[in-house]
């Protein structure tokens, strides 16, 4: 079972992603974070190797929302997770949505929707008021919604995080499960905010995730779940 020493590692592992995730938040309130967009682009061809860090570590909007489904956890003593056969197509909206953005069509019609880079834009002084304010509308109501179902804006409209998961679909690095150790417990599955059934694969190799971690620090067997290297092309699926 899991040992003392394996605890604290992944523990520490989500201090260091929540400090980092307070620094970004901070950069994005001193107005520093829209000056940082050249260097943040880094993220993108990191995501090829290591997967999406972005989301998980970086986005100020996707640490609110995890910060809002942590409060939602406290008030409702319970998480609402997204029916599996619902989620298997809803988890594809964002990619589509990124497809329309990318061919510039109904662009009138996505920015409601997808208010992120409004939202950012308005710390930056080139964002219109009335821009701003149906952003921020519509990016309190995901905050709302976040503490029912966690990281609702990431998991199915955004597509900043479409752009890093396809990104992240050649990743080298990511979420490796050993199956002789498993105990098929499924506290990894309910610990994913992005609603990956980790307890299914050997090696996560998913567009939703986000580094977050969170699965290896639910996980009560020790070396059970690490980040480490993984085969490409596809993880095998060993049941479902
Ligand atoms: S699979 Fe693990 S690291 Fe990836 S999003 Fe889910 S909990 Fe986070
Ligand atoms: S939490 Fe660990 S032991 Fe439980 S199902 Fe997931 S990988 Fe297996």
């Amino acid at each position: 079972m899991r040992t003392n020493r394996a605890m604290t590692g992944s523990r520490k592992v989500q201090w260091v992603r929540r400090i980092t995730q307070f620094v970004f938040f901070g950069l994005l309130l001193t107005g520093l974070y829209m000056d940082l967009r050249m260097v943040l682009i880094v993220f993108l061809p990191a995501s090829l190797l290591f997967g999406n860090f972005f989301c998980g570590w970086a986005c100020p909007y996707g640490s609110l929302q995890e910060l809002m489904g942590n409060i939602g956890n406290l008030i409702f003593k319970k998480k609402f997770k997204m029916p599996k056969n619902i989620q298997k197509y809803l988890q594809y909206l964002r990619y589509v949505l990124f497809l329309i953005l990318i061919v510039g069509v109904l662009d009138l019609v996505l920015t409601p929707i997808n208010g992120y880079g409004t939202f950012l834009g308005q710390f930056s002084e080139d964002s219109t008021n009335a821009a701003s304010t149906v952003a921020l509308g519509i990016m309190l109501f995901y905050l709302v919604l976040g503490l029912f179902f966690e990281r609702p804006f990431c998991n199915y409209l955004c597509t900043e995080a479409a752009k890093y998961g396809i990104a992240s679909m050649t990743r080298i690095f990511s979420i490796k499960r050993d199956e002789a150790s498993c105990i098929s417990c499924k506290k990894c599955d309910r610990a994913c905010p992005m609603n990956i059934e980790v307890s299914v694969h050997e090696q996560v190799r998913n567009g939703q995730c986000i580094n977050c971690m969170k699965c290896i620090d639910a996980c009560p067997v020790a070396g059970t779940l690490s980040y480490s290297r993984v085969r490409l092309p596809i993880g095998k699926k060993t049941k479902q």
